[in-house]
């Protein structure tokens, strides 16, 4: 009697690993703004969004007294949600924590959508969305844009009977695009009542507040709205990863089944609540958001004539399109050269853009005097 092959330690059987479904082994892993050079130099980071004045001081104090290190965090979060439910008139059953709303974005694909079901978005969306549908195994509709910005037509028409979920960043990243109450409503008004609408306010914070999307209130009246909003941006907190979404508590307690269990540190629970407390420190990071942003937009303006054109932007960044001899991707790397890492985005169909973060006054007066003097050269 003669054994059976064995299949050689050398070369094992493809099939004898373990298979990735087929979904998830379709899915570009998210890529991050970088922090350094193409020679690993540290460089001023203005690739990820961050705040630039940094944290609330009250914030950085909670960190050195977060508590035991050695006990789980509070698993529900409780003080955190009691608290912006206070600074947002919303009932505490209406909030729940994500590590980062990067968490909330995918549990709230999964949550509602799978295989043969469709998760719609527009082009350009923040790139996290195709990631949330293909991991729960749907399929992602990419609706075209208007001009990089959102086209409520078009979102809607990209609906179907297997839609399930519909995601909206507002204001949108990578492009800063903004659709205002009246639109979202005609969004929220043309959806099916069994298809959840995610409004992603990661930005909203710097968005004026006569300009209110009117998201929070749509979130508190429809079952079928969940809006995620973060501290990685206006708070100042990325490095703690707190993120957290409010809706209908049928939906956030859906969340709350799947989320992990202790999903937000001890220091990231101390350093949030202290950050909600200091909404002066808000109020001056969306201010100085404001100044400089159109400051900075204002001395783009003087390079129309070369090709360049600053995308109206709602965010804490601006994306620039470059239609001229100077390309975003030779404006990437010689500001690169002059100690800035931006964002480059090809890999997002974006290859003639470059999306530059706010930074301090004179970080933007060097880069808008850096590009005048590249776009001038490359005439
Ligand atoms: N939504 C949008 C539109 C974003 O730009 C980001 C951050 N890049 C996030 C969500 C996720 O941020 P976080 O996970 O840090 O809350």
């Amino acid at each position: 009697m003669t054994s059976p092959a064995l299949p050689s330690a050398a070369a094992p059987a493809l099939a004898a690993r373990p298979q990735p479904k087929p979904w998830i082994a379709a899915i570009h892993a998210y890529v991050p703004g970088k922090s350094t050079g193409t020679d690993g130099a540290a460089l001023i980071k203005l690739s990820a969004n961050e705040n630039p004045l940094g944290a609330s001081p009250l914030a950085q104090a909670a960190r050195a007294h977060a508590g035991d290190q050695a006990r789980y965090p509070d698993p529900d979060s409780v003080a955190l949600r009691n608290a912006l439910g206070h600074l947002h008139g919303i009932a505490t059953d209406r909030v729940v924590m994500g590590t980062g709303s990067d968490e909330l974005l995918n549990l709230a694909a999964q949550a509602f959508a799978g295989p043969g079901d469709e998760v719609v978005y527009v082009r350009f969306g923040f790139s996290v969305y195709d990631i949330a549908a293909r991991r729960c195994g749907a399929t992602p509709i990419v609706a075209p844009d208007r001009d990089y910005g959102t086209d409520v037509d078009a979102l809607l028409a990209a609906v179907t009977p297997a839609t399930r979920v519909v995601f909206l960043a507002n204001p949108n990243n990578p492009t800063g695009s903004y659709i205002g109450r009246e639109e979202v409503a005609r969004l929220h008004a043309g959806l099916r009542p069994d298809v959840l609408l995610v409004i992603d306010q990661a930005y909203a914070e710097y968005v004026a507040a006569e300009a209110d999307d009117g998201a929070f209130a749509l979130a508190q009246r429809s079952h079928n709205v969940l809006v995620t909003r973060t501290f990685s941006k206006i708070y100042g907190l990325a490095g703690e990863r707190v993120g957290w979404a409010t809706g209908d508590p049928a939906l956030v307690d859906m969340l709350n089944r799947i989320r992990g269990p202790f999903n937000l540190s001890l220091s990231a629970q101390a350093t949030a609540l202290a950050a909600v407390a200091d909404q002066a420190f808000v109020e001056q990071s969306r201010a100085h958001n404001a100044r400089e942003r159109a400051r900075f937009v204002a001395a783009l303006a003087t390079l129309g004539n070369h090709g360049l054109r600053p995308l109206p932007s709602e965010a804490n960044f601006v994306l620039i399109e470059f239609m001229g001899a100077l390309t975003a991707q030779a404006a990437y790397l010689a500001l690169m050269d002059h100690g800035y890492i931006t964002r480059w985005l090809p890999g997002q169909g974006l290859p003639q853009c470059l999306r530059i973060t706010i930074g301090t006054p004179e970080q933007m007066d060097h880069i808008a005097v850096v590009l005048a003097q590249l776009a001038g050269a490359a005439a």
